[in-house]
């Protein structure tokens, strides 16, 4: 179990939820990291005292330095910073929290000084899996997952044998337009797709599950954490997001997860495993629960899940140009540049554009696959 950790990303929906575990278990903090919210930075600094807080912004990072001269905690400023959060001597994990690929440095940073991960930041594995997997296994390190989906199938294969597992049955709430028309998504608005029916998240997920990339990040991101095949992923809408994942066995047995909406459940069972401890979530009461609900998701409203798929079979640096172009679209679409439509349109045409594929795929051949989806897409007006 988790005695000291590193949190990179604290500040925001993942990370303050890991500081509520951190503190009800005793697991001692010995960083932090933003990219600008220093207010909410400094709450932490002055509760969990921390050796270190870094802050990406540098601006940010002056400021924050005054206001906690007081305590401790030197802060370090600039996106180097945090992967001097990711290596800190004192930590056994780093649980990464960062929204976006700028989280695929300090992943490789953490592994490298031999830390155990805690992952919740997908994005690390969807555009640099290949790279991220074959480190955890050199190092020895052991790579836990945050996301609901995936710590719901690490916690069925618990007590499985190797090679039991027929197919991996990944639930999906449907996010805020489900059973909408294409000509009915037209016109939403930004407040409309940042309403989640069932999970409070950071502003990127929610755009994410709205349009179900989401969903196309976690099919990918599944492939990478348990070595299978984009034929053996199935996705199922449970629209109460109760079920937050299943497997089905060779015999047809199918073992599934169940709890409350709260990411308190699988951010702990990343931090305690193999311990069961109490939770600061609360427990389910499937008496109160009218119905559960299931549905095969619409592949042709909801586009951005067809292409994740298809980017995971095309496989090399596809699903890194599928990201990079996703990121790029969403913060367009947040800053009210683009329809809601134009996300799945400037995915499409990203993969549709690349022609840079290759099998054997370097660090550098992502940052740059990454980089160049992002200038190509920049490029353009909007
Ligand atoms: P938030 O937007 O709430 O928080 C993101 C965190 O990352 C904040 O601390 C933010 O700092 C920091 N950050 C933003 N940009 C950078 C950057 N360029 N470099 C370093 N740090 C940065 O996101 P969530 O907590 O919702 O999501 C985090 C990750 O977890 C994502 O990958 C998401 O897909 C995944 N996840 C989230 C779930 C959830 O319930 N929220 C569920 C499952 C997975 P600042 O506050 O200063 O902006
Ligand atoms: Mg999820």
């Amino acid at each position: 179990m988790t005695k000291n950790i590193s949190i990179l990303g604290s500040t925001g929906s993942i990370g303050t939820q890991a500081i509520d575990v951190a503190k009800m278990h005793g697991i001692k903090v010995c960083a932090l990291s933003a990219n600008k919210r220093i207010d909410i930075l400094e709450k932490q600094i002055r509760q969990l005292h921390p050796r270190i807080a870094c802050v990406v912004d540098k601006d940010a990072a002056k400021a924050l330095k005054i206001a906690v001269a007081d305590t401790d905690t030197e802060v370090l400023s600039g996106e180097e910073s945090i992967q001097e959060a990711a290596r800190i001597e004192e930590a056994d994990t780093v649980l990464n929290a960062i929204v976006g690929v700028a989280g695929l440095l300090p992943t490789l940073s953490a592994i490298d000084a031999g830390k155990n991960l805690a992952l919740a930041n997908k994005e690390t594995l969807v555009a640099g899996g290949s790279i991220v997997m074959s480190r955890v296994k050199e190092k020895g390190v052991k790579l836990y997952p945050v996301d609901s989906e995936h710590s719901a199938i690490f916690q069925c294969l618990q007590g499985c044998p190797e090679n039991s597992v027929k197919k991996i049955i990944l639930t999906a709430s449907g996010g805020s337009f489900f059973g909408k028309t294409k000509e009915e998504l037209k016109n939403v608005t930004v407040k409309q797709a940042l309403t989640h029916p069932n999970w409070s998240m950071g502003a990127k997920i929610t755009i994410d599950s709205s349009t179900m990339m989401n969903k196309g990040l976690e099919v990918i991101e599944a492939s990478w954490l348990f070595d299978v095949e984009d034929k053996d992923i199935d996705v199922l809408i449970n629209r109460e997001s109760i079920i937050h994942s299943m497997i089905q066995l060779k015999d047809n047995a199918v073992i599934a997860q169940l709890g409350t909406a709260d990411m308190r459940i699988p951010i702990q069972y990343a931090l305690t495993y193999p311990e069961r401890l109490p939770s600061p979530a609360g427990a389910l009461d499937l008496s109160q629960i009218v119905g559960l609900s299931f549905y095969k998701p619409d592949y042709e409203t909801f586009e951005c899940l067809s292409l994740c798929r298809e980017a995971l079979r095309r496989g090399g640096l596809y699903p890194t140009v599928a990201n990079a172009a996703n990121e790029a679209a969403v913060a367009l679409f947040l800053k009210e540049k683009i329809g809601f439509l134009d996300i799945p349109g400037i995915v499409s045409e990203s993969l549709g554009s690349f022609n840079g594929n290759k099998t054997d795929i370097s660090l550098e051949d992502i940052l740059n696959a990454d980089k160049e989806t992002r200038k190509q897409i920049a490029l353009r007006s909007w």
